[in-house]
């Protein structure tokens, strides 16, 4: 559906990422606001008059800049500090880190060579959006390299416990959502669960399997989670503490 942009808010960065936002109004019943890419768009209903639909407009934004600007992809580039000679450890699997700055037309470049990452960020970014750029290709590389390993991992829990038929899996640094399954079984995880405790992925794993039988989240669908993971719950809480708005 085409939407018709009738406000456009100012544009910020966080996270290594130039965001833009925009404002559209709909028949729905409830405003929003909803990233998708470096793109937020900001949906007021017809029936909040004009006179007040830019302070909510605003409001929104300032919630969903603060999100961002403060969310786990700030804890997550920040926490992972890509420095040169540094080590990442992912799934027992122990990455060398070399950085070096370079006069580069792009922001940033990197390659993967077996367990060594190599990443070049441009001399002329800011000493902040430097860390964010080099923990961001730094993610990408490893995601690529585990990508093997994670589907591994997901034939496996698929074979013992859903027998579903699996059309593929990514990695993807994801803004809003831990994981995904769509209606032809392709199913999605978020990067970020390769840096935290394994329990996490295996529950994201289980519950994107869970959505091959269940296309919802009905009470048939948690009873089939509980049934692999009894204390899904415990697990579910602990997740949602790392970041209110993510979803699965
Ligand atoms: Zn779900």
């Amino acid at each position: 559906m085409l939407k018709v942009v009738i406000m456009e808010l100012p544009s910020f960065s966080a996270n290594g990422r130039e965001y833009i936002a925009i404002v559209t109004r709909s028949r729905n019943k409830n405003a929003y606001a909803r990233v998708h890419g470096n793109i937020i768009t900001i949906t007021i209903p017809y029936y909040i008059s004009n006179n007040s639909y830019e302070s909510i407009a605003n409001d929104l934004y300032a919630k969903m800049r603060r999100m961002l600007e403060t969310s786990w992809h700030a804890d997550i580039l920040s926490a992972l500090s890509i420095k040169n000679n540094s080590v990442l450890n992912v799934m027992g699997t122990a990455f060398n880190v070399h950085t070096s700055e370079k006069e580069l037309k792009a922001a940033s470049s990197g390659k993967i060579a077996g367990r060594e990452i190599y990443i070049n960020v441009s001399k002329s970014l800011p000493e902040q959006e430097k860390q964010a750029k080099a923990a961001r290709l730094a993610i990408r590389l490893v995601s690529k390299a585990m990508e093997k390993p994670v589907l591994e991992k997901v034939t496996e829990i698929n074979a013992r416990y859903f027998q579903s038929s699996i059309k593929g899996v990514r990695l993807r640094l994801a803004d809003t959502v831990w994981g995904s399954c769509s209606p032809s079984n392709s199913i999605m995880l978020n990067s970020k669960l390769l840096f935290m405790e394994e329990k996490f992925m295996d529950y994201v794993i289980v519950h994107e399997l869970a959505h091959t039988k269940h296309r919802n989240h009905s009470k048939a669908f948690w009873k089939l989670v509980y049934k692999v993971i009894p204390d899904y719950k415990d697990v579910r809480r602990d997740l949602r503490s790392q970041n209110f708005s993510f979803k699965t």
